[in-house]
């Protein structure tokens, strides 16, 4: 995928942790993260591609369940000393919650116009049938792709994975048993990696990504938010008594179908402490594929009269993500209603 006539591209590895570099303890046989000299120690081929790499490990190797706000900034700093140095990053990351990490550091890292690709795997890359290595050498064949003019094909967060380069702020882990890992329901490909890379047009399209200002890293997020997945029988009770904890300060809520919620005065009157507390709301839907559309029934039409913010087909590790970017801006509680209503970064089908 490099094109012949190019200078070799320069690419960053960024190592945080995950199954792909994990190995089994022979007392317990639990897997736990791995070194990172062993990880390219059992792909010794990297070196015939025609890339230049080089690698930053985190120094503590982690499952992607302990990675979060912290983890986030960390990896945007290594991204922010090196930005000027390398042509793309690869991040390697546990799959668990690689869908969070993409969708923050889409938010986070502003004016980007290189590619920062996520990948991992389902099995470590020690393992003979691992899906790791094929991940790892697309991500990296992907990061350092040119278009005709020599800009990086790739000029924002994705993530790699399986037969797949996906946006970074629409997929959601949906198998924990498949190859194919990640789900991007609500929208396409941006390339689907077979015998060929088929490129999805829309990348050369996309202008909004040729960005000409600085590119920098915002580095504050508020982590006083929850999803809360409403079910049959919740007790409004408990919802008032979250909504009344003054340590949170933001709320997505996932609900039915197209947007929809329990229409009872006491469910009604829960809710609205939090317009009270001025605490925004997000809504967004249970179903993996589709869009809320506040107002289409007319249980949905009593969370638009409480300031509930409509979600359309943001994921929800894109949109609690989103809430903590946003209220890490120091914004009020009206502009971050209306930042959580428009598009970002491709996070979000706009009508
Ligand atoms: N528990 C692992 C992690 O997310 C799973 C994986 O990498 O696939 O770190």
């Amino acid at each position: 995928m490099a094109q012949k006539n190019q200078p070799e591209r320069k690419i960053l590895i960024v190592y945080t942790g995950g199954t792909i570099g994990m190995v089994q303890d022979s007392a317990t046989g639990a897997l736990s993260p791995f070194r990172f000299e062993g990880l390219l120690e059992a792909m010794p081929g990297l070196k015939s591609l025609d890339i230049s790499i080089s690698s930053y490990c985190f120094p503590h190797l982690i499952d992607s369940s302990d990675m979060g706000p912290e983890g986030w900034v960390h990896i945007g700093k290594v991204i922010e000393e090196n930005y000027d140095s390398y042509d793309g990053f690869v991040v390697l990351h546990g799959t668990d919650t690689m869908a969070y990490t993409a969708s923050a550091l889409s938010f986070m890292l502003e004016n980007l116009a290189k590619p920062v690709i996520l990948t991992g795997s389902q099995l470590p890359i020690g393992v003979l049938r691992s899906d790791g290595k094929a991940n790892l050498v697309n991500a990296l064949e992907m990061a350092a792709s040119v278009d005709e003019e020599g800009r990086p094909k790739v000029r924002e967060v994705c993530v790699c994975f399986g037969d797949s380069l996906f946006r970074g702020n629409r997929i959601t882990k949906f198998s924990a048993e498949s190859f194919t890992a990640f789900l991007s329901a609500n929208f396409p490909a941006l390339a689907r990696v077979g015998v060929h890379v088929k490129w999805n047009p829309m990348l050369e399209q996309d202008a909004r990504t040729l960005v000409r200002e600085p590119f920098r890293v915002w580095k504050t997020l508020e982590s006083h938010v929850l999803i809360l997945k409403i079910h049959p029988g919740m007790t409004p009770s408990v919802l008032r008594s979250l909504l009344e904890n003054t340590d949170l300060k933001g709320l997505v809520l996932g609900t039915y179908g197209s947007g929809n919620a329990p229409t009872s005065e006491a469910f009604v009157e829960a809710l609205s402490v939090a317009r009270t507390r001025r605490i925004p709301v997000l809504n967004v839907t249970q179903c993996a594929e589709g869009s809320v559309e506040m107002g289409k029934y007319a249980a949905s039409t009593q969370l638009r009269d409480l300031g509930v913010v409509d979600g359309k087909d943001l994921t929800t590790e894109a949109a609690v993500t989103k809430m903590m970017y946003l209220l890490g801006k120091g914004l009020d509680y009206e502009a971050v209603c209306k930042a959580l209503g428009q598009d970002l970064r491709g996070e979000m089908t706009c009508r």
